[in-house]
């Protein structure tokens, strides 16, 4: 198992407001360090090649005009295990289903506006990160830039 993961505040969340408790919940209650972080707006050819994996799905369409539609905030994680210990700790992906004091189910506002997305494997952790950082906006514990 590896132990870096890639997260993304939504575009309803950052709207929200709920920027700034997220990241504090994510490493103060989460106990995930920040190893990259950006806010950037995907245009829709980046939504759709994000969400590659979904393009068979009837929400695709929807969920990359969703994602391309504002501003978001990409941030790599570190924490062992880290894949598996972050979709625990936001919650399920529909925000009703999600347990109480989740991310997901704190700030989630429907099934497709959950306020965070999380990998789902380590191969496309290291995909998603490499999407969104070069190696020049990675930093080990001391700070020191690294590759994945
Ligand atoms: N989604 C949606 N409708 C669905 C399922 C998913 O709009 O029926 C959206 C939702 O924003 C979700 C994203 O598509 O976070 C990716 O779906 P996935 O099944 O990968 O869920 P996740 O891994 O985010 O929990
Ligand atoms: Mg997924």
């Amino acid at each position: 198992m590896g132990n870096y993961t890639l997260t993304m505040i939504k575009p309803t969340g950052v709207k929200n407001l709920n920027t700034g408790e997220v990241i504090k919940m994510i490493t103060k209650d989460g106990g995930f360090r920040i190893v990259g972080m950006k806010m950037l707006k995907m245009r829709n050819d980046q939504a759709k090649a994000f969400y590659g994996i979904h393009s068979d799905k009837p929400f695709y369409d929807e969920l990359v005009n969703f994602m391309s539609s504002g501003p978001i905030v990409a941030i790599a994680l570190e924490k062992e295990n880290a894949v598996e210990a972050f979709r625990n700790f936001i919650g399920a992906t529909n925000p009703t289903q999600a347990a109480e004091g989740t991310i997901r189910n704190k700030f989630g506002v429907s099934l497709q506006e959950n306020c965070v997305h999380g990998s789902d494997s380590d191969e496309n952790a290291q995909r998603e990160i490499e999407f969104f950082f070069s190696s020049s906006e990675l930093f080990d514990t001391d700070g020191n830039l690294f590759e994945l």
